[in-house]
Parts: structure tokens; sequence; C-alpha cells
């Protein structure tokens, strides 16, 4: 079964996956494909194999030649084979997979986790790597966590810090750049609607924000990653690596506003968690190293006027406004960490309880100091802590930070209202003096009014609720779930195909429960109105 070699017509887009193979199994770059006699140009429609049977190996191998017209953008993705009956992984099959069609725009892109084989040993141990990077094309860029353009690299790092490297090299830009003094370079690739300028000016203004609230530029490098992918307008994630970030958006988002809150969010987490020392894998504090960080992000980016003061109101309103509806929000951390996986509303439940204790925190120190103490100070206090070697991040220390300002401490604040899922509550200053705190009723929260996980696991409707917003709408027990399904959200409208006794119709309706919930929300106050 095992084949070798395949090659493609035109461009390839690496995806993780592809990378794994590609570096598991040496890339070698010999061996250029030739057209075989008697085969034409493929057209848009064609496929074109060449199978040829290896000798001389242990196991039965294929050299395949594979030819197919590519995207005209130059980019093709590929589809591998996963898996057959009992069978899976059936990629792991593949050598040596590369395009060599020589008009092809190539790179790689990969993150360590995916790359690297790596010997067991305890994460955190200190690590003296030497890598070469061998045949690269001359006009190929090479950037990775550790360094650029050097085809030798030797680095000291821990085992941990070299899995979650970023490694690329090809047709990227990269521009470089000093920032507070230390060298950052910025790099991405593809055609974008702004340009590369404008996305350069909003990593400076974001990480001089960031490093100056920590007042911390111990980076010796930092490499920020900006990746096209072909995702719908306005998706984008992102993940903190070592020593650099990486944010892959739609190549048709307009601008880079849609970026702000990421970037700062993900720049972030090199203090929240990485340099605050979580242990490795302590999910008990994902509350804290998310919300705390997401907060944060919108906050500096306030701060260092990349939003005004009414975005970054109009960005906790929409926290709270999360916090207060969900119906995630009285379950147990227990239970939301256990279901995250699963239920995307249970992830995001994390993020707003921790941004929505964050406010309240913020409030209620900046009240019992008489404004002359916030949430800052608990958290420089921690990062300060954090140099010392025996620390860890733990409720306990964050506790101990936290009651240098608050006479009784956080602790039974993290146990009541993160633990147990107690309802967070709030107050009219919780946005500061210049924010006014108003009620409104939030139409509705999500509800789709019979289990849905359990539902679209078998595809057959169950635990619909009596009276319940799908009942109402005539769906039932044991009807198939043919087609269609629901946003989460309680204001964009369900459409779910049935199938009853043979009869199939479409079921329309709102996944709303009929409990209004109140929220507060904050709007600026009017400026005092000038007497002369
Ligand atoms: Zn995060």
């Amino acid at each position: 079964m095992p084949a070798s070699c395949v090659r493609l017509r035109c461009g390839l887009l690496l995806s993780p996956l592809l990378l794994a193979l590609l570096f598991s199994f040496s890339l070698s770059q010999a061996d250029p494909a030739l057209p075989q006699p008697g085969m034409k140009t493929p057209g848009p429609q064609d496929l074109h194999y060449v199978l040829e049977l290896a000798t001389g190996d242990e196991l039965p191998l294929f050299h395949v030649n594979f030819y197919f017209q590519g995207d005209a953008d130059g980019a093709s993705k590929l589809r591998l084979p996963s898996g057959w009956d009992t069978e899976n992984q059936l990629y792991n099959a593949i050598r040596n997979l590369r395009a060599t069609s020589p008009e092809t725009k190539i790179y790689f892109y990969a993150l360590g986790t995916a790359l690297w084989v790596l010997p067991d040993w305890d994460r955190s141990r200190s690590v003296n790597v030497q890598l070469q990077w061998k045949n690269l094309p001359s006009d190929w860029m090479l950037c990775n966590s550790f360094g650029a353009n050097e085809a030798s690299q030797s680095f000291q790092t821990t085992l941990e810090g070299f899995r979650k490297g970023v490694f690329l090299a090809g047709d990227f830009r990269v521009h470089g750049l000093s920032i507070r003094g230390r060298p950052v370079q910025i790099t991405t690739r593809g055609k974008w609607r702004f340009p590369d300028t404008e996305f350069h000016s909003l990593v400076q203004k974001v990480m001089e924000a960031e490093r100056s609230f920590w007042n911390d530029d111990d980076f010796p490098r930092y490499l920020v990653v900006l990746f096209p992918t072909d995702d719908p307008p306005g998706t984008g994630h992102g993940e903190a690596r070592t020593d650099a970030l990486a944010l892959y958006f739609s190549k048709d988002v307009a601008d880079t506003s849609a970026m702000r809150i990421l970037l700062a969010h993900e720049m972030f987490h090199a203090w929240n968690a990485s340099r605050l020392r979580r242990l490795e894998d302590d999910n008990t504090l994902y509350w804290f190293s998310e919300g705390f960080t997401d907060h944060y992000a919108a906050l500096l980016l306030w701060r260092a006027k990349i939003i005004s003061h009414s975005e970054y109101i109009d960005r906790c309103n929409d926290v709270l406004r999360r916090y207060y509806t969900s119906r995630r929000r009285n379950h147990s951390y227990a239970r939301i960490q256990a279901e995250r996986g699963s239920d995307n509303e249970a992830e995001r439940q994390i993020y707003v309880r921790g941004a929505t204790l964050a406010l309240r925190w913020d409030a209620l120190i900046r009240s019992e100091t008489g404004g002359k103490h916030s949430l800052d100070d608990v958290m420089r206090d921690l990062i300060r802590a954090a140099r010392a070697d025996s620390f860890s991040l733990s409720k306990d220390s964050i506790d101990k930070a936290a009651r240098r300002y608050l006479k009784e401490g956080v602790r039974q604040d993290i146990d009541l209202y993160v633990e147990l899922g107690e309802t967070i509550p709030f107050s009219a200053d919780l946005l500061g003096p210049e924010a006014q705190m108003s009620m409104i009723e939030v139409s509705t929260s999500f509800d789709p009014g019979f289990d849905l996980e359990a539902s679209f696991a078998r595809r057959i409707f169950t635990g619909v609720r009596e009276n319940g917003p799908a009942h109402r709408a005539g769906l039932r027990n044991g009807q198939k779930w043919v087609a269609g399904g629901m946003a989460d959200d309680p204001n964009v409208m369900a459409e779910i195909t049935v199938e009853d006794s043979g009869m199939r119709r479409v079921v329309k309706y709102y996944p709303a429960s009929d409990e209004k919930v109140r929220a507060p929300q904050y709007k600026l106050k009017a400026p005092p109105e000038n007497k002369n």
C-alpha cells in the first residue's frame, strides 16, 4: 500500500497536516518532475496519475506523479486519504509529498507541535537545538520563533518552547522593526485588501501598549505572522506561540479593524499565562488566562487610543450581555470545563465569566482604595512574584496578590462565581465614573427546546420539551433530522427539515427561551454642560 513521492502539477497549500507529512518524512528536492511522454497537459477537469513501482525496497512502493490544473491564485488544497473501514491515518503511508511545478507559489508554514519528533523528556527541560535548513531556494524567506534567514541556527530553549515554535519559509514578506529597542518581525503572504503597512503600524502600537503596561521588554526577538485563509470574510482566529503569535484571517477581510482585539489578546498571553507561569495543562485557571486576557485586550486598545472610549464600552457591553444571558451562566466550572470541547457556549462562558469577574474586581479595588489602585496593580504584582522560582499561578497566588488592595481578598469570589457558577453581581460604577449604567431586557437566551447535542448525534429528535419553542413549532421526539440546523443565537431563525412517517417538512422557529433576562449595559455619560 505505501506510495511514495506524490508530485503536483501546480501549487500546494500546506495545511498543518501536510506539513507534518512533509517534514516527518524529509523533503527532498532531487528528482524533478518531467512531463511523461505521450501525456497531454491536463485540462480543468483532468487528473493524471503515473504510478511507477520502485524496485529494491523492502516494501513495495509506488512513485506517483500526479498532474492537475491548480487554482488560478497558485494555491491548491489537497485532500489526503484519511480513513477507510477500520483503517485510519492512511496519509501516513504517503512519503515525500511535494509540488514540483516550476510556476508554483510554494511555502511552508508549520507549528512545532505538528512538525517535530521529540524525545519523551520533561517538557520544561532546557535544550540546545541546532537546525540546518538545506536547499531552500535563494528567494525564500526563512523565519521562525528562533531567528530569521539563517540556514544554520543554534539556540537554547525548553523542549516545550521548541515544540510551541512557529516555523515558516517561502514567498513571505517579512518586515523588521524595533519596538522599545527590541527586534520584531512581521510576516505575511498573499494579497490583502489593505496595505501591509496598516498591519505593521497596528502591531507596533499594540506591542508598545502591552510592553509598557507590563514594563517588560525581555524578548530577544518576536515574530508576528498574519496568515491569509479562504474562510468567509469576517472570520479569523489566532494563537500565541513561543516568542511569536499567529493570526489567521480571511483574505477578504476589508481592513485590520477586525484583527485588533485578537492581536491584543494573543500578545497578552505572553504574560498571562506564560510569564505568570500557569502550570502546563492546568485548566483550573483557564477562566483567568482567557477572561482576564480578553479584558485587558480591550482595555489596552482603548488606553492606546486604538479604539475609542465608546468602542471599549460597547465591547464590555457585549461581554456582559453574553454573560448574563448565557444558559451556562449558573453551571459549575467543572461542568463547563468538561463540556467545553463539545459546546461553544461552554467555551464562551469561561471567557465571559472571567472577563466579567475582571470588571468586578477592578471596580471593587478602585472603590476600596479611593481610586488609587486598580486591577492593574494586582496583575503587575503577580508578574513580579512570578519572577521568583517558587511561584506558580494559582487561586491562592491570585488571592494573595489581590489582598493587598481588597481586605477580603478574592478567594470567595473565585469559589462562588467561578467554581459554583453563582451569578456575578454588578454595580453602577463597573466601567468607571464616566460610564452610566442602565438595565435592559435582553430579548431572550438561546434555547433550542430539545436536546440539541443528543439529537444531532443521532439525527433523531429527542428531549423535545412540551410547550418549548421547538414543540410549539411542531417538532416532536422521534422525528428524523434530515437537514438544516440553527445558529447558537436566539435571534436567528432555526430552519430544520424533519421527516415524520415518511413525510418531510420544514420547521422554522426562533430558538429562544421565554424567559427575559435583565443585563446591565453602559454608555458614556454626556459631558457636563458648559455654563458659559
Ligand atoms: Zn486566548
